[in-house]
């Protein structure tokens, strides 16, 4: 038996696991003690991570048009069709949708190829629907996308804010991280704001069970709060932070869009009004205040209930107000800190794998950037040359292939057939586009039946690489078992495309580690912190670049930058109270209060909330082959108030459908005190391979936030009956 490193490939904590490997199979895992996201714990996901390995179910063969075919025909026809596509109806018409599963050199490859190469700029990814608010937010008051905090400020604070997370199930070892320093530290305090009671509130001092969707408003209020009560940190603000006067212009404005509400308290940001807005006790809100305004060392942590929303950029920028607003930031123990869902949807960001960033944390507008990316992909002699302008985000892209615009569409890793909003809409624009290539592990998928090219990857255990983690930290990935069948790794196959629409120079890889010391130098490259305001990014990681294969296996967890003037790593950011925007300053941003987007009426009376549960991942392809996971939800459920089942008729344990924007779906009651009124809670889990009438992305219409383009995944409208 032998024992090998690596890291859990399901949420954004990103823990380091130790596997155990005898006779070519994975008999246990444990925590990797040394692995500084989680010291050895795992949850009960990652410790069944072994029993959901195995070839059964897996893809091993290429397919193309319903036939299995050897990797040279698979490939030969991958890159003849994109040409033929390409030709006849432009660069453009071709695309790529990538997930936060992938490994950071797999997306590397993948956004080279496309925008690098083939001169398309719609290369976009699941992330999309997980982190791009939080992206928009950071960019907009920081000038990066770059996370402040990391998980030991959650150790060292004496306030912990956890606003639409339910931590204990979506990150639970990060959860266990804080109730331990809860325990420790009998002066910390933790607030839970949320519209549903969940686990997470077993350790809340408060819990605020706000109206959907009125987190700005509460934290507008909180602003104003602090303003009145004389508790700005006007040192801090002075010296490092633009934009207050406007943002508490725009916080005491009230809000006219509270669905809570019949008549907006406009120009009232008292206690009294914003209660009445979020529809809260002022007593609890106001001692949510006073803890906030009167504790330097404040973490805010938030997730997709704050991002998944039509709002979701300002309501990260009205978070991020109140902590630049008190100098609660850059310190231990303090900052605003969104926490990703995915492994790897950090990671995807570092390369470019947004459609409005270039590559290495650059945007098309970054000065100086297509210059620059040009130069080191040494793409100048080529037709066409890189894209000048951002491509089409998720829904947006699906709304392309509808048209006919894009016709070639290459799925990497992720099941947009399930996964975005009005998703039998989604499965229209599959059908009719002409060419549907998918890389998956798995023979069946809902995607894989609109596919015309099936190319099967290597998973998880089989492949070498690395991700990045809510906190910026790097960690490897690592193969130890043979892919099964004819299984290859994603940046193999894309890297032997390029090769055959003639870019092999560019893409000649025989390891991953060549890969990732591209893009560390690529990271380097012309970034010079002299030089902010003229293309400086955040992101280096040249400190890395040059490592030899045994260098790169050796690679120990670091957290981003890591450069010549911080060869160790960073835990955190701007301590120096320099940020990155061109004055080196953050900016406050005005923020006024939107409701959710889709709206209800005596159709669709309810509030839809979605989300996972505590022992599965994403569509289940890996959790629903472990008995013990599928043990804790076996089955479609549906949470709901007890009054609003008794008014629908309904009880608990009983069968009922929800009726949405683009279809329904068929659950099982559960009734839960701890749901608001008025509002039910769905899982995200369910496909077809498990159940035909459970998908949520039917019940959820596409709205955007105007910023992020990520949607509004918890705020549908729906309706619900027996069934
Ligand atoms: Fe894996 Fe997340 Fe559980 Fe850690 S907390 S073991 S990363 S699922």
């Amino acid at each position: 038996m032998h024992q090998v490193r690596t890291t859990c490939p399901y949420c954004g904590v990103g823990c380091g696991v130790v596997a155990d490997i005898a006779d070519g199979i994975m008999t246990s895992v444990d925590g990797d003690r040394e692995h500084p996201a989680n010291f050895g714990r795992l949850c009960v996901k990652g410790s069944a991570l072994h029993e959901t390995l195995g070839e059964p179910g897996r893809l091993t063969r290429p397919r193309v048009d319903g036939r299995e075919v050897d990797w040279d025909a698979a490939l030969d026809t991958v890159a003849e069709r994109l040409t033929a596509t390409r030709q006849a109806h432009g660069d453009e018409a071709v695309a790529a949708y990538l997930s936060g599963q992938l490994l950071t050199e797999d997306y590397y490859v993948a956004n080279k190829l496309f925008k690098g190469f083939l001169g398309t700029p719609h290369l976009d990814t699941n992330s999309r629907l997980c982190m791009a608010s939080a992206v928009a937010g950071y960019k907009r008051s920081f000038g990066a996308d770059a996370v402040p905090s990391n998980y030991e400020d959650l150790e060292e604070a004496e306030l912990v804010v956890l606003v639409g997370s339910n931590l204990a199930w979506n990150h639970p070892v990060i959860y266990q991280r804080l109730r331990t320093a809860k325990a420790r530290n009998p002066l910390m305090r933790v607030v839970v704001i949320d519209p549903r009671v969940t686990d997470s509130c077993e350790i809340a001092d408060l819990y605020l069970g706000l109206a959907p969707g009125s987190d700005a408003r509460l934290f507008n209020g909180l602003l104003a709060f602090m303003a009145d009560k004389g508790r700005l940190d006007r040192v801090y603000l002075e010296g490092h932070a633009d934009g207050l006067d406007e943002a508490l212009a725009a916080a005491r404005e009230g809000d006219a869009s509270v669905e809570a509400v019949a008549a907006a308290r406009e120009g009232d940001a008292s206690v009294e009004a914003v209660a009445i807005d979020c529809d809260l006790d002022p007593e609890a809100l106001q001692t949510f205040y006073y803890w906030f305004a009167s504790q330097l060392h404040v973490v805010t942590l938030y997730s997709q209930g704050i991002n998944q929303s039509s709002s979701g950029t300002d309501k990260c920028n009205a978070i991020i107000n109140c902590h630049l607003a008190g100098g609660k930031i850059g310190l231990p123990g303090a900052g605003p800190f969104s926490i990703t869902g995915q492994p790897n949807a950090m990671g995807g960001r570092e390369v470019g794998g947004l459609a409005n960033q270039l590559a290495a944390h650059m945007d098309y507008d970054t000065p100086g950037a297509l210059d620059r990316v040009t130069r080191f992909w040494a793409t100048e002699s080529l037709t066409p040359t890189l894209p000048e302008g951002p491509g089409h985000k998720a829904v947006a892209l699906f709304e392309a292939i509808e048209r006919g615009e894009v016709q070639a569409l290459w799925v990497m890793a992720t099941n947009p057939a399930v996964s975005l909003p009005e998703a039998n809409r989604v499965r229209a624009a599959l059908a009719k586009c002409p060419l549907v290539i998918v890389s998956e592990c798995m023979a069946n998928t809902d995607l894989i039946a609109y596919a015309d090219i099936v190319l099967p990857a290597s998973s998880w255990s089989e492949k070498d690489g690395t991700v990045t983690n809510s906190e910026r930290c790097i960690s490897r990935q690592r193969g130890m078992l043979p892919p099964p069948g004819e299984a290859r790794h994603d940046w193999w196959i894309i890297s032997q495309v390029a090769k055959r629409l003639g870019y092999g120079e560019a893409f000649d890889y025989s390891h991953p580690a060549e890969i990732f010391d591209e893009h560390a130098r690529l990271s380097g490259f012309e970034n010079d912190a002299a030089a902010r305001g003229k293309g400086f990014r955040l992101f280096d990681i040249s400190g890395l670049a040059g490592l030899d294969r045994d260098g790169y296996d050796a690679l120990a967890p670091i957290q981003w930058p890591v450069n010549a003037a911080a060869p160790k790593g960073t835990a955190r950011l701007f301590e120096d109270g320099r940020f990155a925007t061109p004055s080196g300053r953050a900016r406050l941003l005005p923020v006024r209060p939107r409701g959710p987007a889709q709206a209800l009426d005596d159709t669709r009376p309810l509030r839809l909330n979605t989300g996972r549960v505590r022992d599965q991942w994403h569509t289940m392809t890996r959790t629903g082959r472990a008995p013990r996971l599928m043990n804790h939800r076996a089955e479609p459920f549906i949470e709901v108030h007890p009054e609003d089942a008794l008014a629908a008729g309904l009880g608990d344990q009983q069968l009922a459908r929800l009726s949405g924007a683009d279809g329904d779906y068929l659950g099982r009651v559960r009734l839960a005190k701890g749901q608001r009124r008025g509002e039910v809670f769905v899982p995200m889990h369910w496909t077809d391979q498990f159940s035909k009438r459970a998908r949520m992305g039917g019940l959820l219409s596409a709205h955007l936030d105007p910023f992020s383009g990520q949607p509004e995944s918890k705020h549908g409208a729906v309706a619900l009956d027996p069934l």
